[in-house]
């Protein structure tokens, strides 16, 4: 039995008596005010962006309130909807030089990588859900007694995602594709530092045949359009990724407004443990990765890096030598390693954290300071004799700047590598198997990296423990998100 009803006749959207008359997308509407989107390489304005405030919010959520109760794409059959998802990710891959660039200039990104990965990641993305499109069902049930049931999964409705800056294209197409996967349609908030990529992948959808109202983009800040969004009563579901203090903020407005269905990514501050068996080389690689890929701000961050007695200081000595060749400049230079951060803000943000780390009484081994003569760039960083209960081990910075420590036995990695608030991801290097499979049960963090880190795939659930949320993003637990099971009970 399946919610999709694929003639135009399914019955699941009949319960509101008024609809708006259009369904248009709200990309297409005029804010009268704009705001302003900056290069981080040199802090010059970038992009003048229409504004997006709470009425503009009204509109979108109306146009894809329209195009889910009236509109095509969720009566759709899941292989009409795949065939449309298969598209646009083919108009991502045909784009993916213009997507890097735009991600590159909005976000300081390397051009490379976003050619390379984050726009071929995106349109696997899209073609892993648009191959589940057709396979959502529900089960039949054993009733007891003279009844026979079943159920049905139905698309949850209109789906608000809000997203941060610092991948901006991946943010988008995880939480994008398993919602129209499951037929839903969609407000998307990006983040106001990263707006760019978001606007040329709504028109993309059009092109692609995705139905006007179905995707719908508002540009703007997060205490006016986000929170427009999260409290808005004709809102279903929220799918978030950002900070856990927003997380918090996001379920505070939705269990004040209708209670709506929430999802959170959120922050980390991940352990990469290192045992006295690891080629040393290799781990010193890994952990440089870890934490200065993406200039630090990624949420997978392994910014507690615990290396274990017998190989530390050989460990401390290699990584400062790599942390020293990692080449910090200009993101569309094919040989730099590391662009600026994002923004002023969070240039400031990494800055003051490392400031926190001297006067704590950690040592500063390499980086620890601004470089290049305008724009946002921060050395790579390392600290050591780092304690577990300073700042810089405890809170997520989201830069570029490793804390170093030591351990001695593996029930000592254990523990802390479990002292932190957040649980989303670690990494494990060794060659013994026993440890690395003792050490993957024993953290608690929702990805664990054995010998590798970033490994991200659409087939591997991602998700936190603890603060760093719930809900997961990929794999097909991910499309359950932007679903509602209905049970359908029939006296016999
Ligand atoms: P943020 O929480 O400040 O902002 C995220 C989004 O929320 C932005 O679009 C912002 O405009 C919006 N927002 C801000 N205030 C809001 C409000 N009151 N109501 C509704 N929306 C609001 O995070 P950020 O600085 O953009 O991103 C960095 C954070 O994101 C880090 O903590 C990082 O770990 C986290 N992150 C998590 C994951 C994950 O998958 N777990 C991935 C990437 C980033």
């Amino acid at each position: 039995s399946t919610g999709d009803s694929g003639n135009g006749k399914a019955g699941w959207w009949c319960r509101r008596s008024s609809s708006p008359s259009s369904s248009s997308t709200a990309s297409s509407s005029t804010p009268s005010r704009t705001f302003e989107t900056r290069d981080p390489r040199t802090g010059d304005v970038l992009a003048h962006i229409a504004e997006a405030d709470k009425a503009d919010v009204d509109i979108a959520v109306k146009a894809a309130r329209e195009a889910f109760e009236h509109g095509k794409w969720p009566r759709m059959s899941g292989y009409e909807r795949s065939r449309v998802m298969n598209k646009l990710a083919d108009l991502v891959e045909q784009h993916a030089d213009e997507l890097a660039a735009l991600d590159g200039a909005d976000a300081g990104k390397l051009l490379t990588l976003g050619k390379i990965i984050d726009m071929p990641a995106a349109a696997q993305m899209l073609r892993y859900y648009a191959g589940a499109a057709d396979k959502i069902h529900g089960e039949s049930l054993r009733v007891a007694g003279k009844y026979q049931g079943y159920t049905l999964k139905e698309p949850i409705g209109v789906v608000g995602v809000i997203i941060p800056w610092n991948f901006p294209t991946m943010m988008f197409f995880l939480k994008v594709s398993p919602a129209l996967a499951a037929g839903c349609t969609v407000v998307v908030k990006p983040a106001e530092q990263t707006p760019l990529s978001a606007l040329y992948y709504a028109h993309l959808a059009k092109l692609a045949g995705v139905p006007d109202g179905v995707i719908n983009v508002v540009p703007g800040f997060g205490p006016t359009a986000g929170a427009a969004l999260s409290s808005h009563m004709d809102v279903d579901s929220i799918a978030f990724t950002g900070s856990a203090e927003i997380g918090r903020t996001i379920m505070e407005s939705a269990a004040r407004s209708n209670l709506k269905n929430v999802s959170l990514e959120l922050g980390g501050k991940s352990p990469m443990i290192v045992f006295d068996d690891a080629d040393v080389d290799m781990a010193v690689s890994l952990s440089t990765l870890a934490v200065f890929f993406n200039k630090g701000e990624i949420c997978v961050a392994g910014s507690r890096v615990y290396v274990q007695e017998g190989i530390y200081d050989e460990f401390v000595k290699k990584a400062v030598e790599a942390a020293k060749n990692w080449k910090v400049g200009d993101p569309f230079d094919a040989a730099t390693n590391m662009g600026p951060q994002v923004d002023k803000v969070q240039f400031e943000r990494v800055l003051k954290y490392i400031e926190i780390g001297k006067n704590e009484g950690a040592t500063l081994l390499t980086g620890g300071k601004p470089t290049g003569d305008k724009g946002y760039y921060i050395e790579p960083t390392i600290f050591v004799d780092v304690k577990e209960d300073m700042t810089i081990a405890q809170e997520e910075i989201f830069g570029p700047v490793m804390s170093l420590m030591k351990f001695k036995t593996v029930e000592e990695a254990i523990e802390k590598a479990n002292c932190t608030k957040y649980g989303l991801a670690a990494g494990i290097v060794t060659k013994n198997l026993n440890i690395a499979n003792m050490v993957s049960r024993s953290v608690r963090a929702g990805t664990v990296w054995v010998n590798c880190y970033f490994a991200f795939d659409p087939d591997a659930p991602f998700g936190g423990f603890k603060m760093s949320g719930f809900g997961r993003d990929q794999g097909m637990v991910a499309i359950d998100k932007y679903l509602q099971v209905k049970s359908v009970i029939t006296a016999v």
